[in-house]
Order: structure tokens, then C-alpha cells, then sequence
């Protein structure tokens, strides 16, 4: 018999739940309208904040990193991997984000899953929001250290644990700054309040807010920074990400020169995994260059989604905790939700559906993607379109 004969079984209970996800059809690039099978689509499924992805200067600076070091890097950045400008865009971050240093990760989905395990271990405590991404938790468990959920922002919950966190080693508080399916943020401030009083670790995932929030783009943390200056400062481990607003590929850490040095030495996922292309350390220059150079970007993609909810609740649609570029539209069961994502789709705009595990059970929601390159237009076109799908029929 085939030993994979499983897998079809469990294929099959996911497809009658409404739960199989089917790859989409390939794109050419990324961009505010892609066309899918020849039809042109608005697309709200994208995390390309700033319209960066597709920029001609991101392009070229790519490219012309690709002519000159070649594509593969060959090894790990310990052994050989290193490139002139994986060494330049490590010293730009630090720069950029006010640190002593910062660490290139092949994506940040590593950088979580190597540094959790690096800074805690058995005896040690690990306090996180239930909201946490995906990346955060598998690091979470990859380490051994016991690990204590609280409910999603609930800072009175987080101190009732922290108040029982005396017998442990080390302690870690670790978020999202911006939450990827709610488009909510975390109450930083209190977070890094109470890792000062119960002498904890704090660390920022700022994946979807960097070149987005803060004057200079440098996430919620900076955001938070207008009424608490020193608050960048308390927050000991950041992480961020070039695949989003950055419009490219990788992830990053920053902070004390100590942290880097030991997470060089420790994230098992910076260690055993080989160097990004030069083209990626590129690309990332430009994208920092041009979050510095061009804030109207970060301020039209904040206004957009400002305008969009305000749209949607005119008709009623609850946006939730959406404070962001992301606006869900939760809609509970993934088979009401796949209908008007279908529904949308025909009507010529990519809304995801986004369905368990990415969110608990019978808490579907369509997943607005809002950027800097979306018109008013597109965004009236897709309020009136949402305001027809009321319509269909469940
Ligand atoms: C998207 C996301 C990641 C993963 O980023 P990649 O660089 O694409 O791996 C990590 N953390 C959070 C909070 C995210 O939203």
C-alpha cells in the first residue's frame, strides 16, 4: 500500500470543509491591478504597501548587482556567503533604524523562527499575544522554554502572568506590532512598561508596518515614539522584513551590537542557512533610500485605507480592530467568505478569503490589502461591488 495514501484522505476532509487551498493562477508582478488568466483585477491581495515591488530603480539596482556578483552567494554568511552590500544594507538598517547593528535573515519568517530559540531555552519563560504570526509561534516552540499565551493586546491579562514569572530564568515578551490578519496594533507602550517592571526581554515583529508607520517609516514603535520618546529604545529585539512595504525579499533583525553578535553566533537559522543574493541587498538600499526620499508613499497608503473604512462603514461593513493598511471584513464561515471573494473576483478585484489556520475557527474574513498605489476609483469600484455581494444569496 502507499504510504502516502493519508494524504488524500486528509485533502479530501479539508476540500468538504471548505478549508483546501488551491495555489492561484501565476502572476507576471506585483502591482495595484494584476491580470489573471487575461483579465485585468484590482488587486487587495498584495503586502506591496509602498508599490515598491515592481519600481524600475529597484529593478535596476537588482539587476545590475546580479551582473556584477553573480546570483547564488554560494555558502552561509559565516563561511563565505557575505556580499559587499549584505555588509552595506546591515550597516544602512542600523542607520536607518537608530541601533549599533542588524542582521540579514533569508526571510523574517527565519529570523523569527532562529532568534526566539536563541534568546530562551528550558527554564526560561515566554509570554506571547494569541495573535502572534505564524512564524513567531513555530520559533516559540522550537525553543524550550515554557510558553504562556495571552489573549490577543490584553496587557491586564500579560501582567497577571508576568506577576507569576519569578522562578524563571529569563523571560521574553514577544509580539507582532501590527497584526497581519486584524490590522490592529499592539499596545507597545504597555509592553515595554511591563518588560521594564518584570525585567523581560521585549521583541517587536514590525513586519508589516516598517515604511509604512512613523514619521521616518520605522514602524509602530516610531509611531508610538510622538507620545513616548524613548519608547524605540526599551524595545530590545526588532524584527522586520523587506518582502512587504520594502518590496522585495528578506528578513532582518536589529538592535544592541551584543544582540547581533550573539544572534550571529546562535539563530540556528542564520547559521545553517546560505547568504540571499547580493540583487536582494540591492534592491533593499534602494527601498530604504526611498522610504527616506518619498514619505508621501507611507502617508497615501494610511489615508487610502482611512478612506476605505470610512466607505465601508457608511454601508455598515464592520472593519474591526483595523487601525492600518489592513482592513478585514470578517465574515465567519470560510464558505460564505470564498463565495464573495468569487463574487469580488468576477466583478474584477482579488480580495482573499482568509480561512483557518490562519485564523481560528469560523472566523473567516476577506482580507483587505490596502497600498500606495490603489486610486480613490479602485477603491469606490470595490465598495460598491462589496455592497452588491450583500446581496447574494448564502
Ligand atoms: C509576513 C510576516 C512574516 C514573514 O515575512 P517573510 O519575510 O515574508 O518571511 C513575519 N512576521 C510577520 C508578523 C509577518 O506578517
Amino acid at each position: 500500500m502507499d504510504p502516502l495514501l493519508w494524504i488524500d484522505d486528509e485533502l479530501d476532509r479539508l476540500e468538504s470543509a471548505d478549508l483546501l487551498r488551491k495555489l492561484p493562477p501565476p502572476l507576471q508582478a506585483a502591482g495595484a491591478t494584476v491580470e489573471i488568466a487575461g483579465v485585468q483585477v484590482v488587486n487587495f491581495a498584495s503586502n506591496d504597501y509602498l508599490g515598491l515591488a515592481a519600481d524600475p530603480r529597484l529593478i535596476e539596482a537588482a539587476a545590475s548587482a546580479c551582473q556584477q556578483q553573480g546570483v547564488g552567494r554560494g555558502a552561509s554568511p559565516l563561511v563565505s556567503g557575505r556580499s559587499e552590500l549584505h555588509d552595506q544594507l546591515e550597516k544602512r538598517l542600523a542607520q536607518f533604524f537608530k541601533v549599533d547593528a542588524s542582521l540579514l535573515f533569508p526571510t523574517s519568517f527565519a529570523a523569527n523562527a532562529g532568534i526566539v530559540p536563541a534568546l530562551v531555552d528550558r527554564g526560561d519563560a515566554i509570554y506571547g499575544d494569541e495573535k502572534n504570526h505564524a512564524s513567531i509561534i513555530d520559533g516559540c516552540r522550537l525553543s524550550r522554554a515554557d510558553r504562556h499565551i495571552y489573549p490577543h493586546t490584553d496587557v491586564d491579562a500579560l501582567e497577571k502572568l508576568l506577576a507569576k514569572s519569578e522562578p524563571y530564568r529569563r523571560r521574553l515578551i514577544v509580539t507582532d506590532s501590527l497584526f497581519s490578519m486584524d490590522g490592529d496594533l499592539a499596545p507597545l507602550p504597555q509592553l515595554a512598561a511591563l518588560a521594564e517592571k518584570y525585567d523581560a526581554m521585549l521583541m517587536v515583529d514590525e513586519a508589516h508596518a516598517i515604511g509604512v508607520f512613523g514619521d521616518h517609516g520605522r514602524g509602530v514603535a516610531e509611531h508610538f515614539a510622538a507620545t513616548n520618546p524613548v519608547l524605540e529604545q526599551h524595545i530590545h529585539i526588532r524584527v522586520g522584513t523587506f518582502a512587504k512595504a520594502l518590496g522585495s525579499a528578506g528578513g532582518f533583525v536589529y538592535g544592541s551590537a551584543s544582540l547581533i553578535r550573539w544572534l550571529a553566533n546562535r539563530a540556528r537559522t542564520y547559521v545553517f542557512s546560505t547568504a540571499h543574493p547580493a540583487a536582494i541587498s540591492a534592491a533593499g538600499l534602494v527601498a530604504l533610500d526611498l522610504v527616506h526620499a518619498e514619505p508621501d508613499r507611507r502617508a497615501t497608503v494610511l489615508e487610502n485605507a482611512q478612506y476605505l473604512r470610512d466607505r465601508l462603514h457608511e454601508l455598515d461593513w464592520n472593519t474591526g480592530a483595523s487601525a492600518s493598511q489592513i482592513i478585514p471584513l470578517p465574515i465567519g464561515s470560510p464558505a460564505r467568505t470564498m463565495q464573495i471573494s468569487q463574487f469580488l473576483r468576477d466583478r474584477g478585484f482579488w480580495v482573499p478569503g482568509i480561512r483557518p489556520p490562519s485564523v481560528p475557527p469560523d472566523q473567516s474574513l476577506l482580507r483587505l490589502g490596502v497600498t500606495a498605489a490603489h486610486t480613490r476609483q479602485m477603491l469606490d469600484s470595490l465598495v460598491s461591488a462589496l455592497s452588491e455581494s450583500q446581496k447574494i444569496a448564502v
